[in-house]
């Protein structure tokens, strides 16, 4: 289940794909671990591995869309297998790659041809990106940017200041969001990172990675560096993060598998009072509980690529699957990490551990490209279609052919999310109904629909905000099961791991339900209805068996190269 540089080939993809992921993979093996730490404890910018991307060609393989130049492809599931491998081995890694493919996202949704061939240009020789939309002042409110450009007699002058924005110290272009002086519509243009013009001013963060805070000062530009103007740029930047925010979840995925190994062999190997630590069921269930939640937050992320890929303006069902890769799949990988450093406790603060570098990488996913509030506040509008007004699609399938993703620079305004459809979510749950933790789940997620018909948010509740998101992580578990169960089906998942997915999820279920609950505004009706929603997973003490053997048999398994 867990990636293993040992064996690692991704057979689903095609060759030269297959070829560049293993070269990658041999990259950081043949540099090994110490070196790995050494430069993230250093704080070293990574020269060499932007000069193995270049020589490689690998950002230019991997991020150029078949319109801009017809021998490359921008394949959103194999960019998710390089995602899984960057975090494997690093952030940091992973988020000079993530920032590149934000700055990219305006350029390529542009008209501006120009603009297009000289990134494709830059890409090739291995220059790298980075996306100017936050500012120090204004966070989530983008609305509110202070970055003015006016016009001037030969062109346009941009002045004002971006914050938290990766790779700003060598981008070879800049994507950066701001407002028209005299209209106050909003804009995208390019800049160059090397501009005399482009004042850098520090690294935000104590990393490797550099999110830097840049000020442009009166930085000169033309019609040629004008990406996009008025709704068309606001629309782009909305876009570009639903691109972007879909590689979060496999940067996740990549770094619990590489912290799995760790924990899993240190725990497995240690004895206490003359046993193994792993001997002590408390520390069987937290294994038992991150393999099942890892396991589904790979199902759940692999199947909604699929969704993504087969998106079309008539098929828009991936914005609400792309915000529950970034914010639920996320989150599960702070859970795992947490499951597992309380089991290895001291040994995940050593500093030679890919572990301790991971306890706080991973907290870093839930917060980018919009906080886990912003996506679920997002979530919930989907809520009412897809519960109560499903709609027939045709199957989407498997998708790991090697074509290009062209509708992601195609998306359209970012409106009308309420009144996009899904299918039935229930029929894949009752296929399921055998496994009995399926069965209570299905129970569960059913009662949503009662509660939303009998005892509904009032008036005053839709305003609170905090009982809302409440309300949104209920209904976003239902919808994760629902993949979950998809990809299960299509892979083959062993029933014992996926009925022990669900004993988590039934769990889960219970506990919000538990903090709706406690809510200040929430009614008796909500209150009884919560009460209600407290169940017990089914309890098999085989099934558990059957998958801890799978966790024990981990041990040992992979060590990165010294
Ligand atoms: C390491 C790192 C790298 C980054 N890289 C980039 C980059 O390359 N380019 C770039 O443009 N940005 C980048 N960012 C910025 C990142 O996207 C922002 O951190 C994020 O958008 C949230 O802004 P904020 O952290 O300032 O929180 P704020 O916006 O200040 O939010 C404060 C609180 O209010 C809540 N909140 C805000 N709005 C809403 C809402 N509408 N509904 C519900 N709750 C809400 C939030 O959840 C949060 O809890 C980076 C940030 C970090 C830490």
């Amino acid at each position: 289940m867990l990636l293993d540089p040992n064996h690692y080939d991704p057979a689903h993809l095609d060759d030269e794909t297959r070829r560049l992921l293993r070269a990658t993979v041999d990259w950081f093996e043949a540099r090994g671990k110490r070196q790995l730490i050494a430069d993230a404890q250093d704080k070293v910018w990574y020269t060499e591995f932007l000069d193995f991307v270049k020589r490689e060609k690998l950002f230019a393989t991997f991020c150029t869309p078949a319109s801009v130049d017809g021998t490359k492809r921008w394949d959103a599931a194999r960019n998710a297998a390089f995602s899984e491998v960057l975090g494997f081995y690093g952030l940091q890694y992973w988020y000079a790659w993530q920032v590149t493919v934000l700055g990219l996202g305006p350029i390529w949704m542009s008209g501006n041809e120009e603009a297009k061939q000289k990134a494709a240009a830059l890409l090739d020789s291995g220059a790298i990106f980075a996306f100017g939309l936050s500012e120090k002042e204004h966070g989530a409110d983008v609305y509110s940017t202070d970055m003015i450009v006016t016009k001037t007699e030969t062109g346009y002058k941009a002045n004002g200041s971006k914050y938290y924005i990766g790779n700003g110290n060598v981008a070879g272009m800049v994507s950066v969001f701001g407002k028209l002086g005299d209209s106050d519509e909003y804009v995208f243009f390019a800049v160059d990172s090397q501009h005399e013009n482009f004042k850098l001013i520090k690294n935000v963060v104590d990393s490797q990675m550099f999110v830097s805070e840049f000020r442009l000062e009166d930085y000169p530009l033309t019609d040629a560096d004008i990406l996009h103007r008025g709704p068309d740029a606001f629309s782009a930047a909305l876009n570009t993060v639903n691109v972007g925010k879909f590689n979060l979840c496999t940067a996740s995925i990549g770094i619990c598998e590489h912290s799995f190994y760790e924990a899993i062999t240190h725990a497995h190997n240690r004895i206490l009072y003359g046993n193994p630590v792993t001997n002590f069921p408390h520390v069987r269930q937290n294994f038992v509980d991150a393999y099942a939640r890892l396991t589904a937050m790979k199902l759940f992320a692999d199947r909604s690529v699929d969704y993504f890929r087969s998106a079309n303006e008539n098929d828009r069902r991936y914005l609400l699957f792309n915000p529950i890769t970034k914010m639920k799949v996320t989150s599960e990988g702070e859970h795992v990490i947490d499951l597992l450093w309380d089991v290895i406790a001291a040994k995940g603060f050593e500093k030679d551990t890919y572990f301790t570098r991971a306890t706080a990488d991973i907290r870093a996913l839930p917060k980018l490209e919009g906080t886990v509030h912003v996506n679920l506040a997002l979530v919930l509008k989907f809520m009412p279609n897809y519960l109560f007004n499903p709609k027939a699609y045709d199957e989407v399938p498997t998708r790991h052919d090697a074509t290009d993703d062209d509708f992601f620079w195609h998306q359209g305004p970012a409106r009308g999310l309420g009144k996009i459809q899904f299918h039935d979510w229930e029929p894949i749950y009752t296929e399921h109904a055998h496994l009995p933790n399926v069965a209570l789940f299905h129970e569960q997620a059913k009662a949503i629909k009662t509660l939303l018909t009998t005892a509904a948010p009032d008036e005053k509740q839709q305003q609170d905000l905090d009982f809302l998101l409440n309300l949104g992580h209920l209904f976003t578990l239902v919808v994760y099961g629902q993949l979950v169960l998809e990809q299960a089906k299509i892979t083959g998942t062993d029933a014992a791991v996926l009925d022990q997915i669900f004993d988590v999820l039934v769990r889960d279920f219970a506990g919000y339900a538990t903090a709706l609950h406690g809510k200040a505004s929430s009614t008796e009706a909500q209150q009884q209805w919560a009460v209600g929603q407290i169940r017990k997973p089914h309890v098999d003490q085989a099934r558990f068996d059957a998958v801890w053997e799978q966790v024990a048999a981990l041990s040992g398994r992979y060590e990165m190269r010294p």
